[in-house]
């Protein structure tokens, strides 16, 4: 069955790699316009530009770090003139450090929050005026969130802060016709090189005995960015191969 997304004007965060860019390419090539951005720009950045010239719709890249706030203004600047409103936002953007508990400092910790939970806020904070009834926000987040994981535990809090975050905005945005909810994958499987002892781990821990592709996390993000998801809101919807 075709996703109905011709024609839907998308914010995603973080798409030059990995999920992001699959995600951001689902879009364009489901007919969408996708604006999309990162925080360094560079050859990665380059590439995906230069294919979605060569997609139909009305294309963007920005260089914007969203952890700032002054940068987020000026994404949300850029929607606003390229497009006149969004359908739809995606909160990909993340980053992930593995750190000791006694060697993270408040700036580790800082920047982690700031990327992977603050943003988000700050993104939908800025962004809400541009969004209409019939609006799907997703905010991607991870299945280590409940579980936990040694050494990440500032990033296992953004991403727990990040359901908080979602179910009271879908009970603050539902009346007005905005759904919310959080994708929270698995172990994907990016260009992050991952040694083959660690992938046989994260693989015999899922029932489908496989890691997931982006490409398998952006049908499930197309998914509930369309009307198809019109009576969800406020979920988490896992996307793990049954960890
Ligand atoms: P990658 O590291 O492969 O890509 C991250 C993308 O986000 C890049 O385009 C990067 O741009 C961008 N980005 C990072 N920080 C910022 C920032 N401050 N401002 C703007 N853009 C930024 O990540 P993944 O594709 O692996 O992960 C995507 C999302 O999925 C993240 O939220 C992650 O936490 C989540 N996730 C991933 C899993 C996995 O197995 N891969 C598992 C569970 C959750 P740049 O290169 O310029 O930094």
């Amino acid at each position: 069955m075709e996703i109905p997304l011709s024609g839907k004007r998308v914010l995603v965060t973080g798409g030059t790699r990995g999920i992001g860019a699959a995600i951001t390419r689902a879009f364009a090539h489901a007919g969408s316009s996708v604006l999309t951005c990162s925080r360094s720009g560079g050859e990665a950045a380059d590439a995906l530009a230069r294919e979605l010239k060569t997609t139909p719709g009305d294309h963007h890249f920005l260089t914007a770090d969203v952890s700032r706030t002054e940068d987020v203004e000026h994404l949300v600047d850029a929607c606003r003139q390229r497009f006149d409103g969004l359908d739809v936002v995606v909160n990909n953007a993340g980053r992930i450090t593995h750190v000791p508990i006694e060697n993270l400092g408040m700036d580790g910790w800082r920047e982690i929050l700031d990327t992977n939970l603050t943003a988000a806020y700050d993104v939908v904070h800025q962004a809400v005026g541009l969004l209409g009834p019939g609006a799907s926000v997703i905010n991607v987040g991870s299945g280590s969130a409940l579980a936990g994981i040694h050494h990440r535990a500032h990033y296992t809090a953004a991403k727990a802060g990040l359901i908080g975050l979602t179910r009271s905005l879908a009970k603050e945005l539902g009346p007005r016709g905005i759904r919310v909810n959080v994708l929270s994958p698995g172990v994907i499987q990016t260009e992050t090189e991952l040694s083959e002892e660690v992938r046989a781990r994260y693989r015999s821990m899922t029932g489908l005995g496989r890691l997931g592709t982006p490409q398998e996390l952006a049908q499930v993000v197309l998914f509930l960015a369309s009307d198809l998801a019109s009576y969800m809101t406020g979920a988490t919807v896992c996307v793990d191969g049954g960890i």
